[in-house]
């Protein structure tokens, strides 16, 4: 891989989710890093065409895939006379992971990215991992591809990424634990009554976090922390027994390893996801980031509090899949991203959104669905008969006007 160093040849840099909150911050870091550190190759995104061809003349790409089929001619459109390809279709996002470059920055939101990103792996490429759902969706299959082709993931979720640079060199298998923070989210303080009532504008007010909604929502339920677990665990290699949660209003400390010797080693900064966007594009040189300075002075008190299941369910929901592990983590995140989007969309209450994702992991262990997936593509089979279960409840429960139970 090209250290990106000055002087050397440009690393070169794939976005996937270019349009997403993550792929605007490592935008920014590209955008600030010295000339000739970083080239991007290409870009992709979902639907919008107008930021993505933004995004692609901003950072010079030569290639734009926007997922969207319907929008190819608008994105063509914009990109007239810049000289930069366009193309559409799921088809075209997988291409732009597997164009030749040094890094791909896996960003896209949900079970989406996982085709993708896995089409990374399979080129061998270092993948900046932030699309925790491919882990989740995809773990066991997605790590041993990886694995046999030489990728290697370096962990851009905030609190992988501190853990991922805690540990160094030491083996998984020498520490004693991990641990991850949540912030509580906006929720910290509430009722359970109040959190079962929430809108989607209280959801999406998050205290420390400007993401996007998907993860957003996650995050107010504490479900995110869930995600995360079973993301840690696969992509560290760790089982259930040593990974752990602590609340951490501040966000400031991300992750924690402990050590036999009952040391334990912190990765500390500031809430902005330009710092592990940084960490992971100059690996394993520094960059510069216009991020603030972490003032220790001045926060005075970090604060740290064990999480409370009874008033977010979604955490042991999770927990429990983790625990069952097979199939169950897949179905864990279809149930949760059809629920969440449902619950975006008002047809369903917060409350619903735990209530929707217990219900379809009973059902998969009921229906003895739970051998874990072979394959990527066993995993997405999984993935849709979920979603289509999900669909149907959410139907039944619009005919008949009943609460789900
Ligand atoms: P976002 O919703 O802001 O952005 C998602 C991006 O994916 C957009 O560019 C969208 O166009 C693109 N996309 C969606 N469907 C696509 C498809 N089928 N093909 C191609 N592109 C598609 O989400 P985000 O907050 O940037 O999060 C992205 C991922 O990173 C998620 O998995 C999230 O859990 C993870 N993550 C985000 C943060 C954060 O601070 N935002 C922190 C840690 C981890
Ligand atoms: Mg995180």
């Amino acid at each position: 891989m090209n250290t990106g160093t000055a002087g050397a040849t440009p690393r070169r840099i794939v976005i996937l989710g270019a349009t997403g909150s993550i792929g605007r911050s490592t935008a920014d870091v590209i955008a600030r890093s010295p000339a000739g550190m970083f080239e991007v190759d290409a870009v992709a995104g979902g639907r919008d065409a107008v930021a993505l061809a933004r995004t692609a003349r901003a950072l010079g790409a030569k290639f734009a895939a926007i997922c969207d089929e319907t929008r190819y001619s608008e994105l063509k459109a914009e990109l007239s006379g810049s000289g930069i390809e366009a193309a559409a279709g799921a088809n075209s996002v997988v291409e732009a992971a597997r164009r030749p470059a040094d890094m791909v920055v896996a960003a896209i939101a949900g079970a989406a990215g996982v085709a993708p990103t896995h089409a990374a792996a399979m080129e061998g490429r270092v993948i900046a991992l932030a699309n925790k759902e491919c882990l989740v969706c995809a773990g066991p299959p997605f790590m041993r591809d990886a694995e046999r082709r030489g990728a290697r993931l370096l962990p851009l979720d905030s609190e992988h990424n501190a853990i991922f640079q805690a540990l160094g060199e030491r083996d998984v298998a020498s520490i004693e634990k991990m641990t991850l923070t949540a912030s509580g989210g906006p929720f910290r303080c509430w009722t359970r009554e109040q959190i079962d009532a929430a809108t989607p504008e209280q959801a999406l007010a998050h205290p420390n976090w400007s993401m996007g909604a998907k993860i957003t929502v996650d995050s107010a339920g504490l479900m995110n922390k869930g995600l995360e677990l079973i993301e840690a665990s696969y992509l560290f290699g760790i089982e259930a027994a040593r990974l752990d949660v602590l609340v951490h209003p501040q966000s400031i400390v991300h992750g924690l390893v402990s050590f036999a010797d009952g040391t334990m080693i912190a990765g500390l900064s500031n809430p902005d996801m330009r710092v592990h966007v940084a960490h992971c594009l100059a690996y394993p040189e520094r960059v510069a980031t216009a991020v603030p300075r972490l003032d220790l002075a001045a926060i005075g008190a970090l604060t740290f509090e064990k999480p409370d299941f009874a008033r977010f369910p979604a955490l042991r929901i999770a927990l429990d899949a983790l625990a069952a592990g097979g199939a169950m983590p897949t179905v864990l995140n279809a149930a949760n991203e059809a629920a969440v989007e449902a619950f975006l969309a008002r047809r369903i209450s917060f409350a619903d959104i735990a209530v929707i994702v217990a219900k379809a992991c009973e059902e998969a262990a009921r229906r003895g669905e739970d051998r874990a997936p072979d394959t990527i593509e066993d995993a997405m089979a999984v993935d849709h008969v979920v979603r289509e279960r999900v669909a149907a409840i959410l139907a039944e429960r619009s005919r008949s006007g009943m609460v789900i139970k």
